[in-house]
């Protein structure tokens, strides 16, 4: 596969490059809220491009909108369609003079949620860190009997997603410490983030209508950054038996750029194999071709800034490859039942955690629920969160005669 070269200044070589293409909603300098795809150091605005009468019609329509949904809604044939345009439109030499003013500088765009998001579900794919988690509660038995056979996850809250660079303010809650007598209500003391990768539906199934495995990945829009932030000590005192609530909801960031499963197409990979022993999934959410490439090789990083610090420092470095679960079993399973995923919702891996000690996605795992603190270059360290630390989420795909292609970053502040 050869690297593609586009005319935009920039482009070759960064993390937007022409085989990325991701897509996302951006204000304009005239207020309205605009589809765009990144380009090199620019924003490709889709509107003026569909205004220019540069895009085919039923494409035209949905870049009008003000959001992804509707794209979402076409399937894959239209993001793919829409891809090879834009390709043509930013190599081609030809095209240069009526694309070329339809450029945005990236550095000073505002970026918006990219679609308006109905539903949030969050799993736990990732064995090791439903491992790490469970044997600092469950030293002789971290893993529960199910985690093997079924997908777990949760319904999370939509309405609290917010883009990268939102301050996230530190949540208060009801705790109760282990030596406590009774449960107090203030501020977290134990605010963490979680590296995960959320996934967007594009074209969505009718209620009562299971999305089968084989059929999953056509449902699946593209891919971003989450961090699923959590208030331990909130989340430890409320989440039996029903699950994660107010330790999660309050705030949810993402990357503002949706990378397209066409992009990932070169960096599929194997699923996870599983070792020797465990059960074989389920039939439905079994495939030759899932096991074969249903995984996706990408680089996750987590970067920590302090407020005392000038530059950040990176943490920890896992990859998506590690997860337990596919994105189509995910998918798959939750639909198993008839529920019916729409345009624009939103499902996340949950904490990608890796097999190493330098490839953990949260906190708590990484100081063992603050029992041995994290040492950050300037000499201070960190059990949790501090008011003034920045979190960044970093992502990218590299392969030997590919383009490399960047999620760019999704951060937060705590305040
Ligand atoms: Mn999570």
């Amino acid at each position: 596969m050869g690297v593609m070269r586009s005319w935009v200044a920039g482009a070759d070589g960064s993390d937007f490059p022409l085989e990325n293409l991701p897509l996302g909603v951006f204000r304009r300098a005239d207020g309205k809220a605009c589809i765009g795809s990144a380009i090199g150091d620019s924003i490709l605005d889709l509107r003026a491009a569909a205004d220019a009468r540069l895009l085919q019609k039923e494409l035209a329509a949905a870049c009008r909108e003000d959001a992804l949904n509707a794209l979402m809604a076409m399937g894959r044939g239209a993001s793919q369609a829409l891809r090879e345009r834009m390709q043509e439109l930013l190599s081609g030499a030809g095209a240069r003079a009526r694309v070329e003013p339809l450029l945005v500088s990236r550095a000073g765009a505002e970026m918006l949620l990219p679609a308006r998001i109905g539903g949030y579900t969050d799993f736990y794919a990732s064995v090791y860190h439903a491992t790490n988690v469970g044997r600092l509660f469950r030293p002789e038995n971290p893993l529960l009997p199910n985690y093997k056979w079924v997908p777990i996850g949760y319904h999370g809250r939509a309405s609290s997603i917010v883009v990268s660079g939102a301050e996230v303010r530190r949540p208060s809650g009801q705790t109760k410490a282990a030596d406590a007598k009774e449960p107090s209500f203030g501020p977290s003391k134990a605010l963490d983030y979680e590296l995960e990768v959320g996934f967007f539906v594009g074209q969505g199934n009718r209620l009562g209508e299971p999305i089968p495995l084989a059929e999953a990945e056509r449902h699946v829009f593209g891919l971003c950054l989450l961090n699923d932030w959590s208030a331990r000590d909130v989340q430890a005192w409320e989440y039996q038996p029903l699950g994660p609530f107010l330790g999660k909801n309050f705030a949810t960031t993402i990357s503002p750029w949706i990378v397209t499963l066409e992009a990932l197409e070169p960096f599929r990979a194997t699923a996870l194999k599983r070792p020797e022993g465990d059960p074989k999934p389920l039939k439905y959410l079994d495939s030759a071709d899932d096991r074969a490439s249903g995984g996706f090789d990408v680089t996750l990083e987590v970067w920590l800034r302090t407020a005392q610090m000038r530059e950040p420092v990176r943490v920890s470095r896992g990859n998506l490859r590690d997860l337990y679960w596919t994105l189509a079993q995910m998918l798959t399973h939750h639909t198993s039942n008839g529920c019916n995923l729409q345009p624009g919702d939103l499902l996340a891996t949950g904490t990608v955690s890796g097999a190493l000690a330098d490839s953990v996605g949260s906190l708590l795992e990484m100081t063992r629920r603050g029992a041995e603190p994290l040492m950050l270059p300037g000499g201070e360290t960190r059990k949790f969160l501090e008011t003034g630390d920045e979190v960044i989420l970093r992502g990218y795909c590299e392969r030997e005669g590919c383009a490399r292609i960047g999620f760019g970053e999704c951060r937060g502040v705590v305040v």
